[in-house]
């Protein structure tokens, strides 16, 4: 089965080609397009690029084409993309502005273009369906909850492939293979408990809790705004602080919305940059405010990794995936200090020397495991389109 994976962003296409005949995916080809404004022809090209190269012999030899699409109202999990997912992206528009409408456009342009393929939609608020009520309320009236105001989560793809990891690296095919038909069979009995906290660190970060393979909570809540502090969104914030800010600043509505997306986060923290690199190389040369975005980030991943460890009862594993989990040797450290009371202790060479490589790098007498997986979201993605057309 070939399966295309498009990943769309507001100026952006990117794609790969995976052959998914043993069912773990080879990749055939990939690429990418920026700056685009219209992705009917950008998607036309892409088509045409794997066609000429000699990848494929026709289009038509494309199975199905998978979507990492972001947030629906009404709507989540890993299901074919036909009307009522575009009707699920419309709803939201509003919500995730730079995700839902170019995820439509191009679901639009590949029923067009491929209109023999399957098209699949994993949401990344799939993960979450099982996260109990009490967990996914928000405290507003009843009108604002009918609304669709409630916590959903986000990086569910990244997050379920690091339950299926985990389970794994710790010899439990049990776990594992529930988290592999999850989609298709919900929640599974297992034997003993396996109870993981991942924390996928990037540009956009969130931190889940996981028992037996299913999420129980996460950091992220109604959008993808919330939660950790990221890039240059703002993360969790007091709702008091808006009207508060229009008054005392003078600020518009809209202005607002841009500050707290564009200006805040390790960005609005640090004044320096929204790229972790920067404000690593920037508290090191003494720039308190860079430091202090650091400090904010780390104890923002250890508030909500430390709230997942009261309803989880224990852990088993603690993970670090996505650019900054994976490169970012110090914020681990920073994330695991003093945690020795726990059965959590960091091996701190095998932390120094990891770098975006598949690594446990907990002390040999740490009873909580500690892992880096390297994130890989377009074979995930893969993956699932394969489990849910087989
Ligand atoms: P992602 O969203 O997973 O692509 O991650 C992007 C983030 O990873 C950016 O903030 C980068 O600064 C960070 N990152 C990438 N490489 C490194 C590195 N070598 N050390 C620390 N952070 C890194």
């Amino acid at each position: 089965m070939l399966v295309l994976i498009a990943n769309l962003g507001s100026t952006s296409f990117k794609y790969r080609l995976f052959d998914m005949q043993a069912g773990d995916g080879r990749v055939l080809a990939q690429g990418g397009f920026e700056r685009v404004t219209d992705h009917g022809e950008t998607i036309e090209a892409a088509l045409a690029e794997l066609e000429s190269s000699g990848v494929i012999a026709s289009r038509k030899d494309i199975d199905a084409v998978g979507f990492k699409t972001v947030l629906g109202r009404n709507l989540s999990g890993c299901v074919e993309a036909g009307q009522e997912v575009l009707d699920a992206l419309d709803g939201f528009a509003a919500v995730a502005p730079a995700h839902n409408p170019p995820y439509a456009a191009g679901i639009r342009q590949f029923s067009r273009l491929l209109p023999e393929a399957r098209l699949v939609a994993l949401f990344e608020t799939a993960f979450y369906q099982w996260v109990p009520e009490a967990a996914s309320r928000y405290a507003v009236p009843r009108t604002w909850h009918e609304a669709g105001i409630r916590r959903y989560g986000f990086h569910g793809a990244s997050h379920k492939f690091i339950a299926e990891r985990s389970a794994e690296l710790l010899g439990r095919e049990d776990v594992a293979e529930v988290v592999r038909s999850l989609y298709q069979k919900g929640p599974q009995a297992v034997g003993t408990p396996l109870r993981v906290i991942s924390c996928h660190l990037g540009g956009s970060s969130s931190v889940t809790g996981i028992r037996n393979g299913v999420a129980i909570g996460t950091s992220m809540g109604f959008s993808p705004q919330s939660g950790l502090p990221q890039n240059n969104r703002v993360g969790d914030l007091d709702s008091g602080a808006i009207p508060y800010a229009m008054k005392a600043l003078g600020l518009e509505l809209p202005e607002i919305e841009r500050q707290l997306t564009k200006e805040s986060g390790l960005l609005g923290l640090s004044g320096v940059s929204n790229d972790i690199r920067d404000v690593n190389e920037a508290a090191a040369q003494g720039n308190p405010d860079a430091r202090i975005a650091l400090d904010v980030l780390v104890h923002e991943i250890r508030r909500w990794a430390s709230s997942f460890l009261f309803d989880l009862g224990g852990l088993d594993a603690l993970t670090f995936t996505a650019g900054i989990g994976e490169n970012g040797a110090p914020i681990r450290e920073a994330v695991c200090k003093g945690l020795e009371g726990f059965g959590l202790k960091l091996d701190p060479e095998k932390n120094a020397a990891c770098r975006a490589t598949e690594a446990e790098i907990s002390a040999a007498d740490s009873t909580v495991k500690v892992f880096v997986i390297p994130a890989n979201e377009e074979l995930v993605l893969a993956r699932e389109v394969f489990r849910k057309l087989s």
